[in-house]
C-alpha cells in the first residue's frame, strides 16, 4: 500500500528530538516536538497544521520562536498541544516580544493552544496576533482515551508519562487505509474523480450499504451520471486494510506504570520513534535523569508488538560510538536480551 503518512526525524539522533510527518497528496504536515528546527525549510514549517509538544524542556520547545516568526503576518491558524502548564508557557513565550503594531496587520495569525490533563480534559486558549496575543480562554473539552485530534481519516492520541514532570507520548493512527482498484473501475465503466473521496468518507463513517453514491462525469460524449450504492462499490472498487500507526515517545523514566502506559499507547505501531538516551551500563544515570536506556526502549517496543523501532535522543556522551545505542536497542527489540 502507499502510505498516507511520511514521518522523518528532523535532526540526527544527537540533535533535538522531533519528528515531521508529511501527508501524501496534501499540502499538510504534523510535527511531534518543537526543539531545534534548523534543518526544516520554511515551506515545510508553513505546511504544519498541528504541533504536538511532549514537554517544555528546551530541547523540545526552543523551536517555538522560529515557528512563530514564520507564521507571523500570514492568515492562518495553528494548533499546539502540550502537557499541563503548557498554555502558561506559550503565553510567556509570546509575552517576551513587543506587539504594539500588530493590530495594523492586514491578516491575522491565530494560535489555538491546548493542554491535556490527567482527568482526560483538554484545557484550551486562543492567542490572536490582532489582539496582541492576549490570552482568550476557550471551552474545556473532554477527551476520552486521550484523543487530542479526531479527523475524518486519522486520530492523534496522547498519553501522560512520568519524566519527573508530566510528559506526553503520542500516537498517530490512520482509521482505515483505502486504495482504489483502478482496473475494476475500468471494468465497471466508472471514472476516477471526487466521488471516490466521497465514497471513502462514507465507508469510514460506516454508512449503510444502501446509501446512494452519485457519480457524475463529463467526457467527449457529454455528461454522464450514475447512481450506485456504498455496499457494492466498497466490495468492488476499494481495497481496505488497517491504517498506519506512528508513535513517538521521548523523555520518560522506566518504572512499571510508565512501561504499562507506553506499551498501551504504542501497541502494534508500524513505526515507533523512541528515546534511547543511555546505555544499560549507565542505567543509574538514566533513572536519575528520568530517561530510558536503549535496552528499556527496545524491550518496551518488543512487548508492544511494534514493527519498526527508530531510536533517537542519544546522549552526547556516546558521540564516539552511536552504534552502541542502536545495537543495544536492536538486541532488546529482537528479544536477544531482556530488561
Ligand atoms: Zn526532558
Ligand atoms: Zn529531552
Amino acid at each position: 500500500m502507499t502510505p498516507l503518512f511520511h514521518p522523518q526525524p528532523v535532526n540526527d539522533p544527537f540533535g533535538d528530538p522531533a519528528v515531521y510527518v508529511d501527508f501524501l497528496f496534501e499540502r499538510r504536515a504534523l510535527l511531534f516536538d518543537l526543539g531545534d528546527l534548523t534543518p526544516l525549510p520554511a515551506r515545510k514549517i508553513l505546511r504544519l497544521s498541528h504541533v504536538f509538544v511532549s514537554h517544555t524542556h528546551m530541547d523540545h520547545f526552543a523551536g517555538f520562536d522560529r515557528l512563530l516568526r514564520l507564521c507571523l503576518g500570514r492568515e492562518r491558524e495553528l494548533a499546539l498541544y502540550g502537557p499541563p502548564g503548557f498554555i502558561d508557557q506559550v503565553e510567556h513565550k509570546l509575552a517576551a516580544y513587543t506587539w504594539n503594531l500588530v493590530h495594523n496587520y492586514p491578516v491575522d495569525f491565530t494560535l489555538i493552544v491546548a493542554e491535556l490533563h490527567a482527568d482526560q480534559t483538554l484545557h484550551r486558549a486562543r492567542f490572536r496576533c490582532r489582539t496582541r496575543f492576549q490570552r482568550e480562554p476557550l471551552d474545556l473539552v473532554p477527551v476520552p482515551d486521550g484523543i487530542l485530534l479526531d479527523e475524518e481519516g486519522f486520530v492523534v492520541r496522547a498519553m501522560l508519562l512520568d519524566h519527573d514532570i508530566p510528559c506526553l507520548g503520542f500516537a498517530l493512527e490512520e482509521k482505515l487505509h483505502m486504495n482504489v482498484w483502478k482496473n475494476r473501475l475500468q471494468e465497471l465503466g466508472l471514472p476516477t474523480g471526487p466521488w471516490l473521496k466521497e465514497l471513502k468518507r462514507l465507508v469510514r463513517q460506516q454508512a449503510p450499504d444502501n446509501t446512494p453514491v452519485r457519480i457524475h462525469w463529463r467526457d467527449h460524449s457529454g455528461e454522464h451520471e450514475r447512481m450506485e450504492s456504498v455496499g457494492p462499490l466498497r466490495g468492488e472498487v476499494l481495497h481496505i486494510v488497517p491504517g498506519q500507526k506512528i508513535a513517538y515517545v521521548v523523555d520518560a523514566v522506566y518504572h512499571a506504570e510508565n512501561a504499562r502506559r507506553i506499551v498501551e499507547l504504542v501497541r502494534n505501531a508500524d513505526i515507533l520513534f523512541m528515546e534511547t538516551v543511555f546505555l544499560t551500563q549507565d542505567a543509574e544515570r538514566a533513572a536519575t535523569r528520568f530517561h530510558l536506556t536503549a535496552r528499556q526502549a527496545g524491550t518496551l517496543a518488543r512487548a508492544a508488538g511494534v514493527k519498526h523501532l527508530v531510536p533517537l535522543h542519544f546522549s552526547p556522551r556516546y558521540s564516539d560510538d552511536p552504534e552502541a545505542l542502536r545495537r543495544e536497542a536492536e538486541a532488546a527489540f529482537a528479544g536477544d536480551i531482556t530488561q
